[in-house]
């Protein structure tokens, strides 16, 4: 998929700004959730920072607020759609190989059916 960095802006920003619509289920000063167009699971929820960083590369010291955040949604969103108890998923996937699309962070968070592991379809390592 392309990368979306151009501009630092992405669909995401869209969504945020009303720009293109969403099934919105949370939203506070810094961050925002949205169902999934394409659910791989019962519940597909994705979490995203309103600061637009492309990629878990572009991390840095000034931002770990903001993703330790992302992940107290997650969990704030687990117990209000029930699954605290029985479980989830919660994934950032990275670049081409982690499987990234949409150049802006964020946690996916999955529910409602048990995961496997591990998470891949290709066992052929890449030699690295
Ligand atoms: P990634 O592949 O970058 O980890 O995840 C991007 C996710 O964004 C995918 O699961 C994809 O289905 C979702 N997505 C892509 N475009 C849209 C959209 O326009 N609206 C919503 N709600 N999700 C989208």
């Amino acid at each position: 998929m392309t990368n979306e960095t151009a501009g630092n802006t992405t669909l995401f920003t869209k969504i945020i700004n009303r720009e293109i619509p969403a099934d919105i289920v949370y939203e506070d000063e810094h961050a925002l959730a949205f169902r999934d167009i394409n659910p791989q699971a019962p519940v597909h929820v994705l979490i995203i920072p309103k600061k637009p960083i492309a990629t878990i590369n572009d991390i840095t010291e000034d931002d770990r607020e903001l993703v330790g955040h992302l992940y107290v949604v997650a969990a704030k969103l687990a117990v209000q759609f029930g699954f605290a108890k029985a479980g989830y998923r919660v994934v950032m996937n990275c670049n081409e190989d982690g499987g990234q699309s949409v150049y802006h962070i964020h946690l996916h968070l999955l529910a409602g059916v048990t995961m496997g592991w591990p998470p891949f379809a290709n066992h052929q390592p890449k030699q690295v």
